[in-house]
């Protein structure tokens, strides 16, 4: 699975599936129950992506109507553009590791590193381009150190998947190339799912599409408490979607101390708290919209809102 250890993974599940039967989540608070409150949206008059309801920095909910009333973007930063950029390599390691093996089904991990090694300066200067086209320009300081950032996660993800390949390999002599992808690579990378019966957007991306009822969210950024609320959008989105059950949320912090990049991992069920809370959220911000009412700024802001430099000029 390149970033997450399968025998980690196995651990942990066999505690949240504990966790989960003590308290097992609530048939009205899945995703399939998109025709009856609370999942029911009040209006389909508006759609939301799952990050602008659960980035919560703001507790009033103010960065909505900023957004969606007054049209305004929160101003661009080094923190954006380094989590587009982080993102788009590793979808693009992960593209890169199986279009070779499904064009070389005779090679090996070692055929995979040589070719795909001279591809990571290119691409890490693509992804950080493209981050920068979308939300704006960094300094060439900032620039270079965001290239090296994601040459060392494409690097990294890229000799994780060759010896994960090589393992494959030699465990199932037999396997055709589809069933070693899907083995030693994850399944799918920014998933796309159709949210719009539960108020969500017609193209969601899930980040990581797994097959262990789980939704993977990679952040780039400082651990915060409500990351776990993105995991319970696209648990609703998906379970109204594909009609299956998510159970689990597994948040990836990528970090940088080194040259290559170290992956701190939050588990955790996608319960009926945090379903409950994600819909508030969802039900308060379409009432803020349809209202176009200014729900005004809590009595303190974090200094890390990307609205700060809005509301508290
Ligand atoms: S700066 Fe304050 S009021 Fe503005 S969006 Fe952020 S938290 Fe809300």
């Amino acid at each position: 699975m390149l970033i997450l250890e399968k025998s980690d993974v196995d651990k942990r599940l066999k505690l949240l599936r504990d966790e989960l039967s003590q308290r097992p989540t609530s048939e009205e608070l899945r995703g399939w129950n998109y025709d009856n409150p609370p999942v029911q949206p009040f209006s389909h008059s508006i759609k939301f992506g799952v990050g602008e309801l659960a980035g919560r920095y703001c507790e009033t909910l103010r960065d909505i109507y900023l957004k969606r009333i007054l049209n305004i973007k929160p101003p661009p930063s080094l923190k954006m553009v380094r989590g587009i950029a982080l993102h788009e390599i590793i979808k693009d390691v992960i593209f890169e590791v199986k279009k070779f093996i499904f064009n070389n089904p005779s090679s090996v991990g070692l055929d995979l590193l040589n070719e795909l090694l001279l591809k990571g300066l290119e691409l890490s200067n693509s992804a950080v381009n493209r981050a920068e086209s979308s939300i704006g320009r960094l300094s060439k300081e900032e620039h270079e150190t965001l290239v090296r950032e994601c040459l060392g996660t494409y690097n990294f993800l890229l000799i994780q998947a060759a010896a994960k390949y090589d393992q494959t390999l030699s465990k199932y002599r037999y396997a055709e190339p589809d069933s070693i992808v899907n083995i030693a690579v994850p399944p799918v990378a920014e998933r796309k799912v159709d949210g719009t019966f539960v108020g969500l957007s017609s193209e969601l991306s899930v980040d990581i599409y797994t097959p262990y009822n789980a939704i993977v969210d990679i952040k780039t950024g400082e651990v915060r408490k409500f990351h776990s609320l993105t995991a319970a959008g696209y648990a609703l989105a998906v379970e109204c979607d594909e009609n299956i059950p998510i159970d689990f949320g597994f948040i990836l912090y990528l970090k940088f101390e080194r040259k290559i990049p170290s992956f701190q991992i939050r588990y955790f069920v996608v319960g009926d708290e945090l379903r409950r809370e994600f819909l508030e959220i969802r039900d308060e911000a379409l009432e803020i919209v349809e209202s176009g009412r200014d729900p005004g700024m809590p009595s303190r802001c974090p200094e890390f809102c990307p609205y700060y430099t809005v509301c508290r000029k």
